[in-house]
């Protein structure tokens, strides 16, 4: 559910209409809704209310600074996956004790600046990130709390490029090599095991493959509790999926998600951390554009927009499908058209949607992208000297550019010519 619905033939973002925010700002850019982030938020807080829990929202999906302030100031913890994410979340008025550290990679230099600036914990994926992880937390005279993030070899049936759970994937460490891992974090100085963490996927529409990955992890649980480490931490990860398109069946929602989780670890009297991102993010925001041109082809029509795939490169990196919507509601009885609904840039993969049935619209005529807001302005760039899209917050009738869209010049004084040259 979300609170972008037509009014008297307009769409609106809560409140405030799209085209009205359109007018002020221009198009093409971005628009979230405080109310339907802080709705998603509460659905997961609430849906583990049975349990000792931290919902830390995963802000690689949306990590503007005024979101975060909303979703801190509402209790949500952060998990960040670079120091530039831990810096972020910082500066928006996270603590450093509702703050995870995940990610495949992380440097000497990132895990100073968290272990410096304070974490909730650490969540480690391999052996020799836990070496230098006890070096920096020796260095600096801490112990830091620490999950290692196993890898359940679950497969949780989604796109392959946001699978994480299997075997060929590069996160975590095998399931099957848990307790040597685990034997060697009790033995290095400077780390604290706490718990366990598992992330298997992204946009998972089927509680099934959460339900085997959570119940190897109570398996695990009690395997390693014998072996006498603590757990008294278990790290869920995030994942729930989000009903892209209008005509799809709905994924399970946060409640049924909580419900699993009670009954598959419930009664190991574990702390519960999850990490949402998409499912808080996404249907929170649109990508709202204008039609440029209306272009026929041979045995097509296309619709040219002033957004591209620069600035929502889901569809040409997921092959991911957004529901595009008229802001102008259409008339009844209108009949829709078939169109190839592409960007500006010099590229074929910057086509939104094909043959995507539309009532007939002209240029100038303004549409949304639903379910924008996760993965959306994150992954944006400046391909074809583009310049990113705004962002902007609504809370009921107001609206705030929560990000500025540079100017040309701005854009271009980011270069420097050498005094050589
Ligand atoms: C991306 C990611 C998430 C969030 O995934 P969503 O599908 O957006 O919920 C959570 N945890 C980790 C470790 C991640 O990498």
């Amino acid at each position: 559910m979300d609170h972008f619905l037509y009014r008297d033939g307009q769409l609106f973002a809560e409140d405030v209409a799209v085209s009205e925010i359109a007018a002020a700002v221009g198009t093409p850019f971005y628009v979230y809704s405080s109310a339907t982030l802080l709705r998603h938020f509460r659905l997961f807080d609430e849906a583990l209310a049975g349990m000792p829990h931290q919902v830390c929202f995963a802000m690689k999906s949306l990590s503007n600074q005024a979101v975060l302030k909303l979703l801190g100031d509402a209790g949500a913890g952060m998990d960040v996956v670079s120091g530039g994410e831990y810096r972020r979340a910082r500066a928006a008025g996270i603590p450093g004790d509702r703050i995870v550290f995940s990610g495949v990679g992380k440097t000497v230099e990132e895990m100073r600046l968290a272990l410096e600036g304070g974490i909730r914990q650490v969540n480690v994926e391999s052996e020799p990130e836990m070496e230098a992880l006890s070096a920096v937390a020796v260095s600096l005279g801490v112990t830091v709390p620490i999950t290692v993030r196993v890898n359940p070899d679950v497969d949780a049936k989604t796109h392959a490029k946001i699978a994480t759970g299997k075997s060929e994937n590069k996160f975590g460490i095998p399931i099957s090599r848990a307790r040597e891992v685990y034997a060697m974090a009790a033995r290095l100085p400077g780390l604290r095991v706490i718990g366990i963490d598992v992330h298997i996927g992204s946009q998972l529409t089927d509680l099934a493959p959460f339900e085997a990955a959570y119940r190897k992890v109570a398996e695990l649980t009690e395997i390693l509790r014998a072996d006498g480490h603590s757990i008294e931490r278990l790290d869920l990860g995030g994942g729930l999926g989000i009903p892209y398109a209008r005509s799809n069946a709905a994924p399970p929602l946060p409640s049924d998600y909580g419900a699993l989780i009670q009954r598959t670890v419930g009664h190991l009297g574990c702390e519960i951390e999850i990490e949402p991102g998409r499912l808080i993010s996404g249907n929170a925001g649109l990508m709202v554009s204008k039609v440029i041109y209306v272009k026929s082809g041979e045995g097509r029509d296309f619709m040219i927009l002033d957004g591209a795939m620069n600035d929502l490169i889901r569809p040409a990196m997921y092959d991911a499908h957004h529901d595009i919507v008229p802001v102008i509601e259409p008339q009844v009885g209108v009949e829709p058209q078939p169109y190839d609904i592409v960007g500006p840039v010099c590229e074929s993969g910057d086509t939104f949607a094909k043959q995507r049935m539309m009532p007939p619209l002209a240029a100038g005529d303004l549409v949304a992208f639903r379910s924008a807001g996760a993965y959306g302005a994150v992954m944006s760039s400046e391909y074809n000297s583009r310049p990113l899209i705004p962002e902007v917050l609504v809370q009921g009738d107001q609206f705030a550019v929560i990000r500025a869209r540079p100017t040309f010049d701005e854009m271009i004084a980011r270069d420097t010519i050498p005094e050589w040259l």
